[in-house]
């Protein structure tokens, strides 16, 4: 009996499995006709055609008929369909919001940005984020039954499932029920991730090599965070708050932290810690540019310190190698941990040039056991002004595809 059960089971996840890869396959490759499905993917035509058949059904693909192929013979090409499943994606940043709607072709159908603004009440807050993904949907002038499901990706501490944000010190948010909020409020499915979370899946979607690799994304900007994909699933913990990259204890000095701690990796270098390190040199009377770039000493930010490096500065040179040190410290101790595949450097500190990026992998390498992550590839990730919201609409689709509602989708 027990074997039987296993055979279902093996047939059942065998089954999805080659959903998954003709959809992959049409989606990477398409338009496509199925003998050429076939040919990618290793299956017998009939089987294509069953799966295609479904997919047809529903609308996840769509076709079309060519004559391209010979003279006076039609062949049928099929290809994503970017009109009946719609994700929207909303990046919920320090300064900027911004939201993205795409279809399973991940375009971007329409963007929206406004600003962030004071933070007031975190219930405002959400009636402010709930009308503009409206206005976004509105203009868009997209069928909204298309459209699957909604996911807000902010900085922070958010609970696995429920979508607390258990903690985000940007916003001073302490368990505030965002995702309960957010469904209360929209016709739509709604999901919260963090936002390292929501670039790591941009990555990965972007990178369809990666799927099949351990990937570790770190969000260097004003703060610091993380995740961790395992085969192109998020790896989140026992308590779901893994990848917290930023709060690695990478100093014994008495700096204190936005978490309660002291010395972590962001508060001595993040692009907030560089801001304030070059402030309090100049305020020492150290020899800089950094003060007649940045204005006045008050508008001094972590990109004055990377720009009077470019200029040969000694005082920004010194910050950013100390700041390069201590991050190769932190992504060392990860390698000697998980030793992943790639890691991906992303955030507003890494737009500066590649002698940061040179820097940060010679440190890595120094710090990391000679035999440990002999496989690793540090780079930069996408860095592009839309990747937390993209990142977003692919949550979307992967909580479908995790739950089984919609098992083809990856
Ligand atoms: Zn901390």
């Amino acid at each position: 009996m027990e074997n039987y059960n296993y055979a279902k089971i093996d047939k059942h996840q065998m089954a999805r499995l080659n959903k998954q890869t003709v959809m992959r396959c049409i989606a990477d490759n398409g338009p496509i006709n199925r003998a050429a499905i076939a040919r990618h993917v290793g299956l017998s035509i009939p089987s294509v055609m069953q799966i295609t058949d479904e997919l047809l059904e529903h609308r996840m693909i769509v076709s079309r008929m060519t004559t391209e192929a010979k003279p006076g013979k039609k062949a049928e090409l099929l290809s994503v369909s970017g009109e009946h499943h719609r994700f929207v994606g909303v990046d919920i940043g320090r300064t900027t919001i911004r939201i993205a709607v795409v279809g399973l072709d991940r375009r971007p159908i329409y963007t929206l940005k406004f600003p962030t603004s004071a933070v007031e009440q975190p219930s405002v807050f959400v009636d402010r984020v709930c009308k503009g993904i409206h206005r976004a949907l509105d203009e868009s002038k997209i069928d909204l039954d298309t459209v699957v499901g909604v996911c807000v990706a902010m900085p922070g501490l958010i609970e696995e499932g429920t979508g607390r944000v258990l903690f985000s010190p940007n916003f001073g948010w302490k368990n505030v029920p965002l995702q309960r909020w957010m469904n209360e409020r929209l016709p739509y499915q709604a999901i919260v991730e963090n936002a390292n979370r929501a670039q790591g899946m941009w990555e990965v979607c972007t990178h369809p090599e990666d799927m099949q690799k351990n990937v570790v994304c770190m969000g260097l900007g004003y703060g610091i965070g993380g995740a961790f994909l395992q085969r192109g699933k998020l790896f989140y913990g026992a308590s779901g708050t893994s990848g917290e990259l930023g709060h690695i204890t990478v100093s014994h000095q008495h700096v204190p932290c936005t978490c309660g701690n002291y010395g972590c990796l962001e508060a001595m270098a993040s692009g907030a810690a560089l801001a304030r390190q070059a402030k309090a040199a100049v305020d020492e009377g150290r020899d800089t540019l950094i003060r007649e770039l940045a204005g006045e000493r008050d508008s001094i930010e972590a990109k004055t310190v990377f720009d009077a490096a470019k200029a040969g500065d000694a005082l920004a040179l010194e910050l950013l190698d100390t700041a390069a040190e201590y991050i190769g410290t932190a992504l060392g101790t990860v390698i000697n941990i998980l030793d992943p595949d790639v890691i991906y450097l992303c955030g507003g500190m890494m737009r500066n040039g590649d002698r940061f990026l040179r820097q940060i992998q010679d440190a890595t390498m120094r710090r990391q056991m000679t035999e440990a992550g002999r496989r690793v590839v540090i780079r930069v990730g996408s860095l592009q002004e839309w990747n937390v919201a993209l990142g977003a609409t692919q949550v979307v689709p992967y909580y479908e595809w995790k739950s089984e509602r919609m098992s083809f989708l990856r």
